[in-house]
């Protein structure tokens, strides 16, 4: 059987969270999501998160080790040896070469199908859809004020629980990720088109117009 390893790409608040999740559920592969593993470190008082928690509260990418060090880990696991949806890593060039060389350690000689899906978005729009979002900490559906607010404000529509607002979503900090959007991480659109690996998607509409159109890129 063919492993599928899929991975995102895409500028903060792009609605990669969003539908990388449905597809999880979708493909029964598991989500695999750099900054919530980052934040639940962050939770758990851990060193790593000790570590991180300065990084991302700049909205600066954390060192390369420490989360080269807790992808590796995770995809290793046996839930991951049909697949994985990567969403947040890799996130520099650097992070796509260390993929790259954990996939051959822990492949060997399966066989396996790469994907690197781009989120095509305009830009404009994020800083706004990054305010408005909120979290359930519990069991992680995303919502947005704007255009998906939960039916009873403040409450998770799935579990019951209170929802949270990321320390990272303010104007500023969201700022300072943008910014480190574009230095680090666009490169790597030009990176998996050389490669042959990238599919681009229309990001802009609605969850459904878009996860139509990531159906579309993944078969
Ligand atoms: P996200 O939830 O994907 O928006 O990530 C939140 C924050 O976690 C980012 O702004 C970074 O500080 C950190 N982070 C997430 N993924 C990575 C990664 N692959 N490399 C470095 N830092 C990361």
């Amino acid at each position: 059987m063919t492993k599928k390893e899929l991975i995102f790409l895409g500028p903060p608040a792009c609605g990669k969270g969003t539908q990388t999740s449905r597809l999880a559920e979708y493909l029964n592969f598991p989500h695999v999501d750099t900054g919530s593993l980052l934040r639940a470190e962050i939770k758990n008082e851990t060193e790593a998160g000790k570590e991180a928690k300065s990084y991302i509260d700049k909205g600066q990418l954390v060192p390369v080790e420490l989360v080269t060090r807790i992808i590796k880990n995770r995809l290793s696991q046996k839930d991951c040896e049909n697949g994985y949806i990567l969403d947040g890593f890799p996130r520099s060039v650097e992070q796509a070469a260390e993929l790259e060389k954990m996939n051959a350690e822990i492949d060997k000689d399966q066989d396996t199908k790469f994907i690197a899906v781009y989120f095509d978005i305009d830009t404009s729009i994020l800083v706004e859809r990054i305010v408005n979002r909120r979290s359930c900490p519990k069991c992680g559906e995303i919502y947005n004020l704007a255009f998906k607010a939960p039916k009873q404000e403040g409450i998770c529509d799935k579990c019951g629980t209170e929802l949270t607002q990321r320390k990272d979503d303010t104007r500023e900090v969201a700022q300072s990720r943008f910014d480190t959007y574009n230095k680090e991480t666009a490169p790597l659109v030009e990176y998996y088109t050389k490669k042959g690996s990238l599919k681009s998607i229309d990001a802009n509409g609605t969850i459904d117009e878009v996860w139509e159109r990531l159906l579309a890129v993944i078969k």
